[in-house]
């Protein structure tokens, strides 16, 4: 686990948006980090660039000890998360958990108890030889995120990993995901436009405007001032 600190990051596209401006946030170990607004407001640019998906324009972003502006995604020791899934249709969801641990060519044994675990956190163990079409959408994404608590990484990044599913659906992976911070304490960085769900969510919510930190605080001092 880690920390993650921005200093001052800036984004600026190419033709001069400017998605991101300033901004100084530390994310602290084991913290559960919303960053919420509407839509537009930067909050997908500020998350690409911790997970390393999008060049930083100024600025520095350090996960733990590193100053990591420069390493690709791979080497940040993050899992990302996001709305669509991105599931192989052609691997079942054994096969989907233990993928990312095949490649760095773990031990079969050890992803075998690394897939076992995140089955049986996520209420998957049933469906471990179904592949993603004979899933529901709630089950899909509980893969998803299997996929990501598998590597046992220093951070979860999820860029509105709910916003496919529906409201029913949507409040019971709430409690999942609440259930699964408890349990695993890896910090997270969540995405949102949804204030319940930053509300629901959050050790602390950042709220962003034009690419601008307006606050950051508990849910609780955020959404029920006196
Ligand atoms: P949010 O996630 O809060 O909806 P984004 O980070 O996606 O906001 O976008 C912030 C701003 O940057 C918006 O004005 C958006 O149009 C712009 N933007 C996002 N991605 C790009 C891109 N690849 N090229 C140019 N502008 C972009
Ligand atoms: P749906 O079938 O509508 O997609 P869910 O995705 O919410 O429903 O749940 C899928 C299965 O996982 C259900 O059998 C449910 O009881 C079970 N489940 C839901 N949440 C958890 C959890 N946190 N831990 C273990 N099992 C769960």
């Amino acid at each position: 686990m880690a920390n993650i600190v921005l200093r001052n990051v800036d984004k600026i596209y190419a033709g001069g948006v400017k998605a991101v401006n300033g901004l100084n946030l530390e994310i602290r170990d084991g913290e559960f980090m919303v960053l919420v607004g509407p839509s537009g407001c930067g909050k997908s640019t500020a998350l690409r660039m911790i997970a390393g998906l999008e060049d930083i324009s100024g600025g520095e972003i350090a996960i733990g000890d590193r100053v990591v502006n420069h390493l690709p995604p791979k080497d940040r020791d993050i899992a990302m998360v996001f709305q669509n899934y991105a599931l192989y249709p052609h691997m079942t969801v054994e096969e989907n958990l233990a993928f990312g641990l095949k490649l760095r060519k773990m031990p079969k044994a050890d992803i075998s108890k690394r897939v076992q675990e995140a089955a049986k956190m996520l209420g998957l163990e049933q469906y471990l030889k179904r592949k993603p079409a004979a899933l529901s959408g709630g089950q899909r994404q509980r893969v998803a995120m299997g996929r990501a608590i598998v590597r046992e990484p220093q951070a979860f990044l999820m860029d509105e990993p709910l916003s496919n599913l529906d409201a029913k659906l949507r409040v019971s992976m709430r409690a999942s995901l609440n259930t699964l911070h408890e349990r695993l304490g890896v910090t997270t960085v969540y995405v949102t436009h949804d204030q319940v769900e930053a509300m629901t969510l959050g050790d602390r919510v950042c709220v962003l405007r034009d690419g601008i930190l307006q606050q950051v605080d508990t849910p609780q001092n955020l959404f029920e001032a006196p």
